[in-house]
């Protein structure tokens, strides 16, 4: 039941104070709590973009997230399939050969390593793998 605090209190829900005479949730053999609190929420992700995102279209996926320059694989035209998000993204990617890779550098893109292995071999780009298995490409 919601009473009036009588005492000065620490909420086990939030770890706040409670003051006496503000509104507290009470029965009998537990501690009062502020009437109605919650937990504090965790805090909020940074923002509500996802920081990788891969939308599977019929023929192919897209590849977009936060500082990632996006990637078109295959035929990208109609209906979104399915869409996953950061760590299912990632998973996804990982099993079709993609890794994060640097390239000249600056920014980050989603890459098939199999293609990067190609074009170097070919002569087209300039890639190596650092201590931390980072793939840095070159154009
Ligand atoms: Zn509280």
């Amino acid at each position: 039941m919601v009473i009036k605090a009588k005492f000065a209190s620490i909420c086990p829900v939030c770890s706040k104070g409670i003051e006496v005479g503000s509104n507290v949730e009470w029965s009998k053999g537990q501690k009062a709590t502020h009437a109605g609190c919650s937990k504090p929420q965790k805090k909020a992700t940074k923002s509500s973009t996802p920081s990788l995102r891969v939308d599977i279209m019929e023929k192919g996926f897209h590849i977009t997230g936060y500082n990632i320059t996006p990637v078109m694989n295959g035929n990208i035209t109609g209906f979104i399939q399915k869409t996953l998000i950061n760590d299912e993204a990632k998973s996804f990617l990982l099993e079709k050969g993609y890794e994060l890779v640097k390239i000249d550098s600056v920014r980050f893109e989603w890459c098939n390593v199999d293609r990067i292995k190609s074009d170097a071999e070919a002569g087209k780009i300039k890639a190596k793998r650092d201590s931390k298995g980072l793939i840095h490409v070159y154009n």
